[in-house]
């Protein structure tokens, strides 16, 4: 049987580095997708992107970026500002990269599957929830099996810019 396409949405490289090795290790044939209009400024968008295209060439995946749209997210998150992180903004924010994953993926004919789930601070339920609304998402749950550890591990081994706040300027109060 061939390998079988995943395009892999991609919030930065340190969370990707743990989630790319399982898949390629899982005889998945991976597509990167950084889509994170979700972040608060263009330069840090740019800054996580950097390490991003490093984790492509190391892993020799071929990687597809989004272009920058704050302006789209901000009105898809209206009404949600004062929202702490974890709170009732964060589900909505999932939905607005999955959404665009999911469209790539389906012009792709392939499955899509999302980064997010390697993060201890992220729930992976809540994730998958914003997720079942496409058929194609597959619910992966990279911070099982010590995920995230592995993925620092990995970040830090290849020297990856790792952010400090979560990526929307609401997250950084
Ligand atoms: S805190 Fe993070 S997950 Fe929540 S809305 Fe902001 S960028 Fe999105």
């Amino acid at each position: 049987m061939g390998k079988s396409g995943l395009l892999l949405h991609v919030c930065c490289a340190p969370c990707a580095a743990g989630c790319v090795e399982r898949l390629i290790a899982e005889d998945r044939e991976v597509t990167l997708y950084f889509s994170n209009s979700n972040i608060a400024t263009e330069e840090e968008f740019a800054r996580r992107l950097v390490s991003v295209e490093a984790l492509a060439r190391i892993f020799r995946l071929p990687l597809e970026v989004d272009p920058y749209d704050h302006a789209a997210w901000l009105e898809r998150v209206a009404g949600l500002e004062a929202e702490p992180e974890k709170g009732a903004r964060c589900p909505v924010c999932f939905g607005f990269s999955l959404e665009r994953a999911a469209r790539r993926a389906a012009e792709l004919g392939v499955g899509f599957a999302t980064t997010l789930t390697v993060s201890p601070h992220k729930s992976s339920r809540v994730i998958f929830e914003a997720g079942a609304r496409w058929e194609h998402f597959e619910p992966y749950d990279f911070k099982k099996r010590d995920g995230f550890r592995r993925s620092r591990e990995l970040a830090r081994q290849y020297e990856f810019y790792m952010q400090n706040f979560c990526g929307c300027e609401f997250s950084l109060r």
